[in-house]
């Protein structure tokens, strides 16, 4: 039932001069009472509260919107530069599609003639091999979206075209011309006055108090300063305060996210004295230099992101207003000094302001969205590492989506919420973590960097062993993995790998890999592949629930191990895992590293939907897993365990408990992740050390060796085994990818009962 319809200024206090204390008093008098239920309520009115709240609204759902402030006023949003990076910078489709579409939405805006937007275009310059390389990639990605993307090589040419530029050390320049300036404020009021006349309810100087719980920790309602309002879904989009609004029920009494604040800052001085400049002059990111100018007719901005002229900050109040972090000159003089080098002219602007912003970045530079593991009907929409203007419009449809249908047509692990555990929200590793994602704000992330900051978080107990016997560790979910290994190399070395491969040409771990392959193919390999993610799953329900979850037929008998998809409703993956039956009511299961809270929170909902008496626990820290792969790996379990490991008596695809040496409790998997002959072996964490010198101790006899996660990649891309994340995701389904063959066609699930 609606009171009263609430419409308030939509103008900053900014602009009409007034301080934002007192527009809070005047909106809350226009505010008198609220719509009492909705479908969703939406907190933040910044560019990603307001997206989400107009698609929703296009997609005939009742929503609400709450902004402590005004919208477009109260965050990141207002101070933003306005800059819309085309998808040519990214790397990855679902970035693309995203800044696809948020550019599309809008230009689309624009036509209403009511902020400024000008497609000017963006130039990225590269004066070393490897951003040169990076230039590479970006050109043959951005054709495929603008024809008319260009590569420049010679510095004439750079030069007759941006005469301000010195160019002497640029070996490659690249033109996108599809980037975008706009007045961001203005930009998200006209998209809000679009959401309102759908019948989106936007109130200004309102705070999000509460967000209510049920018994099953699903939204039910949310508390804002003027009242309670009913609704089964909420939106957290309230910028660096994301996680911040009141949850009772939860053990932290908030969500847990894993972003965190971050200084931001750009000098704000006049024009540049050139004839040249004008609005549509591109933008010009120097990828070497890490600076970023946008220069117009009228003014001049420039922003550094040199990482020490980074600050985490601490996270503001909740209650508290949005305040502008110390600007700090000294720290943004490495960044000054390459302004100045990269555009002489700027020394005769005048000195300008240095200004400060704050702005969510996230571990592993990909936004936040979806729906949290920890309430149901708590979606998230934050974390934009810089860019969150880009990315917001496609954000707001991609997450409408997800809300209305339950589903969505890209595939977003690499933003989706769940990809983070409780860990990534921890502070301190946030405060390390995040200034180094910061200082990339413009940079491609390849997949095989390694960050230099906030490392050695999870190990497993061999890790020191590993070490000593020359692992190169790389991180995933915060957990280090040998990659290769470097046997000769000193033991007080730092054995974690930092940056990133060379873009080009053979790595310097080439010959590592070589040998470790031949070792695994042509005698015994050890790799260890403790981070993967291992759940149990036991109860009396526990074999028709995850028959119902899996498409290949896991009602086998015990210490038999199947692998399978668990699929979603349009037969995609959630996961690929092995499942290995334990008991009559317990299985053991085995999934990637970076699908430890999915799987957790994709099997806990459907056995709450189901009503199954299951129970789910994640043991992915009580076992360190070594597999044991070869020709002579048969050999080697045979000495190691005194048991027979033959064909008959241990075939592949079963699972066994076993002694090893003293220690006890052991689950060898005769399923080996890379097609090779050999076992996985699961060992409780408390003797892993003792089994692990056991296993070198008796490997020596079959020159076996150590080998990382790139040989076992190697082996795998042989086999045609296929990597999740890479090959499969949400929207590949088995038939698509060749596995039709593991898919139980027969299943009937629940006799008639299929709901899925
Ligand atoms: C200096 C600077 C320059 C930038 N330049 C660019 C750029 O050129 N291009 C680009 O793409 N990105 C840029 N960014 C990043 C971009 O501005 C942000 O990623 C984006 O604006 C984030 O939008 P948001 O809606 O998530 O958060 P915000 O804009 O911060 O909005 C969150 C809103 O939530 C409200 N809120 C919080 N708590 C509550 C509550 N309890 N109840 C009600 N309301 C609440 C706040 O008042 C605020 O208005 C820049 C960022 C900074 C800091």
């Amino acid at each position: 039932m609606i009171y009263q319809s609430v419409r308030l200024p939509l103008r900053s206090p900014r602009k009409i001069g007034i301080n934002r204390r007192v527009f809070r008093e005047i909106t809350r008098c226009y505010a008198t009472q609220l719509s009492d239920s909705t479908d969703v309520v939406v907190c933040g009115g910044g560019i990603a509260g307001t997206s989400v709240a107009y698609h929703l609204a296009l997609r005939g759902k009742r929503v609400s919107l709450y902004e402590k402030d005004a919208v477009g006023c109260g965050g990141a949003t207002g101070v933003s530069a306005g800059l819309v990076s085309a998808p040519t910078f990214w790397q990855d489709f679902t970035n693309q599609h995203l800044a696809e579409n948020s550019l599309k939405l809008y230009a689309d805006l624009a036509g209403s003639g009511k902020f400024r937007y000008v497609r000017c275009g963006r130039i990225f310059l590269a004066s070393t091999l490897a951003s040169e390389i990076l230039l590479r990639r970006m050109y043959s990605r951005g054709i495929l979206h603008n024809e008319h993307v260009e590569l420049l090589d010679d510095q004439s040419d750079m030069l007759a075209r941006w005469p301000y530029l010195q160019t002497e050390d640029v070996q490659l320049a690249l033109f996108s011309p599809e980037d975008v300036s706009l007045d961001p404020v203005a930009m998200c009021q006209e998209l809000a006055e679009r959401a309102k006349a759908l019948g989106a309810k936007f109130h200004e100087g309102v705070e999000v108090k509460e967000v209510l719980l049920g018994d099953e920790k699903q939204v039910y309602a949310v508390r804002t300063n003027l009242g309670l309002v009913e609704t089964p879904a909420f939106v957290d989009a309230s910028g660096v305060w994301t996680g911040s609004v009141l949850c009772k029920q939860l053990p932290h009494r908030h969500i847990q996210t894993a972003h965190h604040p971050c200084t931001y800052t750009y000098l704000h001085s006049s024009k540049l004295p050139s004839s040249s400049v004008c609005d549509t002059t591109p933008i010009i990111n120097d990828l070497d230099g890490n600076v970023m100018v946008r220069l117009t007719g009228r003014k001049t901005r420039c922003a550094g992101f040199h990482e020490e002229g980074i600050r985490p900050i601490a996270c503001p109040a909740a209650t508290g207003e949005w305040t502008q972090p110390e600007a700090d000159w000294d720290k943004f003089e490495i960044s000054l000094s390459r302004l100045l080098h990269r555009i002489p002219l700027l020394s005769d602007v005048g000195h300008g302001d240095l200004i400060c912003g704050m702005e969510a970045y996230t571990p592993d530079k990909c936004c936040t969205v979806g729906e949290s593991s920890q309430a149901k009907g708590y979606y998230v929409a934050s974390g934009f590492n810089g860019q969150g203007l880009s990315l917001a419009g496609g954000v707001g449809k991609l997450l409408a989506d997800w809300i209305v249908d339950k589903d969505v047509s890209v595939d977003v692990a690499r933003i989706d919420v769940g990809r983070f555990i409780e860990l990534h929200a921890n502070s301190q590793y946030l405060i390390e973590r995040t200034p180094e994602i910061a200082a990339m704000t413009y940079i491609n992330m390849y997949n095989s960097h390694q960050c230099h900051t906030a490392r050695n978080l999870r190990m497993s107990p061999i890790y020191h062993q590993l070490r000593d016997a020359g692992a190169v560790f790389g991180e995933s979910m915060g957990y280090e993995r040998p990659l290769w290994f470097e046997p000769n190399s000193p033991k007080e070395r730092n054995a974690l790998l930092q940056g990133q491969d060379t873009l080009l040409g053979k790595p310097a771990w080439f010959e590592r890999v070589r040998s470790e392959y031949e070792a695994c193919r042509e005698r015994v390999g050890l790799i260890d592949m403790s981070s993967f993610s291992k759940f149990e799953i036991t109860g009396p329900d526990c074999v028709t629930f995850l028959q119902y979850l899996c498409s290949a037929d896991i009602e086998r008998p015990v210490g038999t191990t199947v692998y399978t998809g668990m699929q979603n409703e349009k037969g995609g993956y959630v996961t690929d895992c092995t499942l290995s039956r334990i008991g009559e009511q317990c299985f053991f299961m085995v999934a990637p590293t970076i699908q430890q809270d999915r799987c957790l929170s994709w099997m806990r909902k459907w056995a709450i939907d189901l009503k199954r008496n299951v129970h789910i626990q994640d043991v992915t820290g009580m076992y360190t897993a070594l597999d044991v792969v070869g020709p002579s790996s048969r050999y080697l379990m045979n000495d190691l365990t005194g048991r027979e490991f033959s064909n008959r008596e241990f075939p592949a695809f079963r699972c066994q408990e076993m002694n090893i040496g003293m220690a006890t409790g052991i689950r060898a998997i005769s399923v080996t992740h890379c097609g090779e002959l050999g076992w996985v072996i699961y060992i409780p964490n408390e003797v892993a050390q003792n089994v692990y010198d056991r296993l070198v101790e008796k490997g020596r006899e079959y020159s076996m060796m150590h080998a990382g996660y790139y040989t076992l990649r190697q082996l795998r891309i042989e086999k045609f085994y296929v990597y999740w994340g890479q090959d499969i995701n949400a929207t590949v389904t088995p038939m698509e990818c060749g596995r039709a063959f593991r898919v139980n066609f027969e299943e009937e699930i629940f006799g008639t009962q299929n709901t899925k």
